[in-house]
């Protein structure tokens, strides 16, 4: 699951190339029952939560949902792909411009105004984030739900992948484990506000860092926690490929 500024960095590298444009080709292996065509014009690039979304004039939306695997690229015409053309899922081209995207396991075509995004939380990333609307819908959650789970759903606050959710949890010396109910407002309030710091801080940025020295508990099993030395640690947990890591000492 890519992290909410995955995608929002996608969405800035990919607007200039494809905003205004019309399609020369396209290619799309979607589900459903519509499909882009040659000349549509793209509207906008945007990300929405989880889904890189494509809306063309016509009032149809491409969503792209990239989960662990896929990713978009742009190349030129001329240029060579960077990954194999038969992990290409959706093949977008301007006049000047091929955009290409690989190994998404959800690729959907349908109209522009989703119902199903509208049940999404709000979204991290931007900078004017209501988080008392967040703290009213985390309430709404079942109050034995692990905080590491309730972080990630987003249903109730959109932009929280993976790595987020570990170093959001480390920075506010937080136990993963915990359940929701033992969690109070103040807590919650910290959880999310750093959250959009941190997500925030990272828009526009190549390399991921919520530490100086970059990233303070995700990867780092057996490596020493950067405030108190205490190695890291790590499990397998919540849904299948996630994994939690923390510090035994800073997150009691
Ligand atoms: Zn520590």
């Amino acid at each position: 699951m890519p992290e909410g500024d995955t995608l929002f960095n996608t969405a800035l590298a990919l607007r200039p190339a494809l905003v205004g444009q019309p399609l020369t080709a396209v290619s799309v292996r979607a589900r459903g029952m519509y499909r882009l065509r040659t000349g549509d014009v793209v509207q906008s690039v945007e990300a929405v939560g989880k889904f890189l979304e494509i809306i063309v004039e016509r009032g149809l939306a491409l969503r792209t949902h990239l989960h662990m695997t896929g990713i978009w690229h742009l190349y030129d015409h001329d240029e060579r792909w960077r990954r194999p053309r038969h992990l290409a899922r959706a093949v977008l081209e301007t006049d000047h411009h091929v955009a290409v995207c690989f190994a998404a396991p959800t690729v959907e075509i349908g109209p522009a105004t989703d119902d199903r995004l509208a049940h999404l939380g709000p979204d991290l990333c931007h900078a004017d984030v209501d988080i008392d609307t967040v703290l009213t819908r985390v309430a709404t959650a079942a109050p034995t739900t692990q905080i590491a789970e309730v972080l990630l759903d987003q249903r109730l606050a959109a932009g929280i992948g993976n790595v987020y959710k570990n170093e959001v949890l480390w920075a506010c010396e937080v136990n993963p484990f915990r359940a929701l109910a033992d969690i109070d407002e103040p807590t919650r309030r910290h959880l999310y506000e750093t959250a959009a710091t941190q997500l925030q801080a990272n828009l526009g940025r190549w390399k991921r860092q919520t530490h100086p020295q970059g990233l303070a508990v995700y990867d780092r099993a057996g490596q020493g926690c950067r405030r108190c030395l205490t190695r890291i640690r790590t499990v397998e947990h919540g849904d299948i490929g996630r994994r939690t890591w923390w510090c035994p000492d800073c997150q009691r």
